[in-house]
């Protein structure tokens, strides 16, 4: 099932409004080399729990003792997306008026951009997490630029949208700086199943060109599909080099679990992010946190494959590590063992969509 196509159909409890695409149609042919989908290519598969909350992701400063904390977690299928933005939000937050060091609680894509943006700003910072790139649930995530599944429409505020929108605008052009092979980010076309037909929406400008393809100008044997281009990132080449680029800024990284808010307070540092993303349900008893499972059957990289698709066969999006196969959106699961049936479905579902090409390239 397409990332989109989630919100507005099976799942529509999580749905995220303004996801359609106000488009225009246009001409252009081309057929496409198809992703070979057969089982033995499959090099890996991996379940991941996405941070979903129905009321949006956190980013709150409180008093904590002596100290300043501040949230940044509950991102749900976004996390990539609006990492750079609800970092950037949360060292505003946190920043002002700050001396000294800071902590950074977590190393999944929330705490590492934040510690970037903590010493971008002149601070020393030492972050500290449980667990390390490459066992974060940031490490599994497929990594397309799009703000999918990851609130509520009713249950959100005003306010929260506000915060929604500045996080998408900074990510969206902080992410464009960083496109190249050093971070593994690039732009591709994205092939979207249904879409585009719910008129304008705010998110329109983070989906540039987009345009409904006739049929003679795409190889699925599907209707309607939509054609936009958007950023891609291959998670886990990016969260090295962020780690990377936190250690030659001088910043320490400590594996260290924290079990209670008390354990915070007493760090040495004054300024303290928590970005734990799931972990935040049991570190400050957000019961409104819940996972998401996903799970994802990666394939043997096709360079030659330069496009997304996104539709009711699931995701594909290829990546030099590897073909990302998606599909699954399971609410409160928590179990991260990949299961052997919902994979077969998942490469039965791309197998019947490239199998059913009607040209390629
Ligand atoms: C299958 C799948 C596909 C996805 N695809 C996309 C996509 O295409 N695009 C997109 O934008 N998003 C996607 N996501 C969502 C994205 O992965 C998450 O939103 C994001 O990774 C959350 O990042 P995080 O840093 O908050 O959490 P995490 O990556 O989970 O990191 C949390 C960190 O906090 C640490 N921690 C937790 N609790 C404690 C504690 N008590 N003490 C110390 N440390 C602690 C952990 O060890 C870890 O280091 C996907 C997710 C999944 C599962």
């Amino acid at each position: 099932m397409d990332r989109r196509l989630f919100l507005g159909s099976a799942v529509s409890a999580l749905a995220l409004p303004g996801c359609a695409t106000n488009v225009r149609t246009a001409s252009r042919t081309g057929c496409l080399p198809p992703v070979n989908v057969a089982a033995d290519r499959v090099i890996r598969t991996a379940a991941g729990l996405r941070p979903y909350r129905a009321a949006g992701f956190v980013v709150r400063a409180e008093a904590l003792g002596d100290k300043r904390l501040v949230h940044n977690y509950g991102h749900g299928g976004a996390g990539i997306t609006l990492s750079w933005g609800t970092s950037k939000l949360a060292t505003l937050l946190g920043l002002q008026g700050h001396q000294g060091p800071v902590a950074v609680i977590g190393a999944g894509v929330m705490g590492l951009t934040a510690a970037r943006l903590v010493q971008e700003a002149g601070f020393a910072v030492t972050l500290y997490a449980k667990a390390l790139p490459p066992d974060t649930t940031s490490n599994i995530a497929g990594g397309q630029w799009s703000p999918f599944g990851h609130y509520r429409d009713s249950q959100v505020t005003p306010e929260w949208r506000a915060q929604f929108a500045a996080a998408l605008d900074y990510s969206w052009r902080r992410f464009q700086i960083m496109v190249g092979d050093d971070y593994g980010i690039r732009w591709l076309p994205t092939y979207t199943e249904g879409g585009g037909d719910s008129g304008p929406s705010p998110l329109d400008a983070y989906h540039p060109g987009a345009r409904v393809l006739e049929a003679a100008e795409h190889p699925f044997a599907i209707d309607r599909l939509v054609r936009f281009d958007t950023m891609y990132v291959e998670t886990g080449r990016f969260l090295r080099q962020l780690t990377r680029d936190v250690q030659i800024a001088g910043g320490n990284i400590l594996v260290r679990a924290f079990a209670t808010p008390a354990d915070l307070a007493a760090l040495p540092e004054r300024l303290v992010f928590n970005c734990t993303g799931l972990g935040s349900r049991d570190l400050f008893g957000d019961l409104a946190l819940e996972p998401v499972r996903g799970q994802l059957a990666v394939l043997l990289p096709q360079p030659e494959v330069r496009y997304a698709f996104t539709g009711e066969a699931g995701y594909m999006f290829p990546r030099a590590d590897g073909i990302v196969l998606g599909g699954t959106f399971e609410r409160g699961i928590w179990d991260t063992t990949p299961e052997p049936d919902a994979i077969a479905r998942i490469l039965a579902s791309h197998r019947r969509l490239f199998g059913a090409f009607r040209c390629t390239a």
